[in-house]
């Protein structure tokens, strides 16, 4: 590990400042980094994939661990850890879908010092990205080694140049439930939809959403819908113990008084290079009674994007599967 310089800002606007630096470093994994639970960061500094001079401790900053639930939705500080977020009772009501992605990531020891704004902003875990050996795309060199090489955990939709898929598991239920983040930053603050907040490597190879270097998220706001209470997220994983999710599916359904779809949302997880919503199959089964049919055509369209490399199109029926279960497990039929 490279040295760093470690500090102990107590508010936003110092932290802001201390991740602001004069001439910006040649390279954006030696620029300062904010530091919450250290779960992803410090592995990622281990192997020299990030190398910050400086590391911007956010966790004695007051405000930001609270969870609020009101009329309005559900506000989550940026510090809650994943195993707040996942034994609320208020989340496990109101936003199922979000206790059971919290639920699903890594371990209790990960989750009790893992943060939400942290799980948001953690880097892929491609292996080629993760080995100090490796100089990829992702990290300022030539190829996507992922691309014609061991693939089988890389995207299937939405890849290229780099096949990255998005590690979180928070991510995609987010998306879905319309939720949105509160950064600041030195221009101030600003409100970002999640659905825009990821970006795909077509838009920055180096990155994987839209944060400035010294900008912080602060906290973030799920609505309140119809659709959460009957949101859910199903996720495959190689390991039961603990692992990404090969495949996730994030769905959440709102139904009329007959019980066909008024509205629907599904978002796929460890496929894309970002959260990947599928406005067609949504569309799709809109005014529609949910039947075995109907739910492996929506499974089919989630799907129609897909183009695996050599060792992934396994992912193209197993996704199609989380679909079909994850609709029928939302809608309760
Ligand atoms: C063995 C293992 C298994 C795992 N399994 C899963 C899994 O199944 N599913 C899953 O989703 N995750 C998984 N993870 C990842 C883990 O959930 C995340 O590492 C953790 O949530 C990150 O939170 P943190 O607070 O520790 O972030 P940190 O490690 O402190 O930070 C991670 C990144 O986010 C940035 N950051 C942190 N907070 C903020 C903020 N408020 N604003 C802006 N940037 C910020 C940091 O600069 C850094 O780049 C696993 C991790 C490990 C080690």
């Amino acid at each position: 590990m490279k040295s760093f310089e470690w500090t102990n800002p107590k508010t936003i606007d110092e932290a802001v400042k201390l991740l602001r630096v004069g001439t910006p470093p040649a390279d954006i994994d030696e620029a300062p980094r904010p530091i919450a639970g250290g779960q992803d960061l410090l592995t990622t500094m281990k192997d020299y994939t990030s190398r910050p001079a400086r590391l911007v401790n956010l966790k004695n900053i007051r405000g930001l661990d609270r969870i609020v639930l009101n009329a309005r939705g559900l506000t989550i500080g940026a510090l809650v850890t994943l195993t707040e977020l996942e034994e609320h009772a208020g989340v496990r009501k109101s936003f199922p879908g979000l206790a059971e992605a919290a639920h699903s990531i890594a371990t209790p020891q990960i989750r009790n010092l893992g943060t939400v704004g942290g799980n948001l902003c953690q880097r892929p875990r491609c292996w080629y990205f993760r080995l100090e050996e490796v100089n990829c795309l992702k990290k300022g060199g030539s190829e996507c080694y992922a691309a014609t090489g061991e693939n089988k955990y890389n995207a299937i939709i939405g890849g290229g140049p780099s096949w990255i898929v998005h590690p979180s598991d928070l991510a995609p239920m987010l998306v879905a439930l319309g939720a949105r983040v509160n950064v600041t930053g030195s221009s101030g603050k600003r409100v970002i939809s999640l659905d825009k907040f990821f970006t795909l490597p077509t838009e920055n190879i180096r990155r994987e959403n839209v944060l400035q270097n010294e900008e912080i998220i602060t906290e973030i706001f799920v609505p309140a819908s119809p659709l959460a209470s009957r949101s859910t997220y199903l996720k495959f994983k190689e390991r039961e113990s603990l692992d990404f999710a090969l495949a996730s599916v994030a769905a959440a359904v709102e139904l009329a008084p007959n019980r066909s779809v008024r509205s629907a949302r599904i978002v796929l997880g460890g496929v894309a290079p970002i959260p990947w919503r599928v406005p067609a199959a949504e569309a799709y089964l809109t005014g529609k009674t949910l039947n075995p049919d109907v739910l492996a055509e929506a499974g089919k369209i989630a799907l129609a994007e897909a183009k695996p490399l050599e060792k992934n199109a396994y992912k193209v029926p197993l996704t199609q599967t989380l679909v079909r279960r994850a609709l029928a497990k939302s809608a309760g039929v």
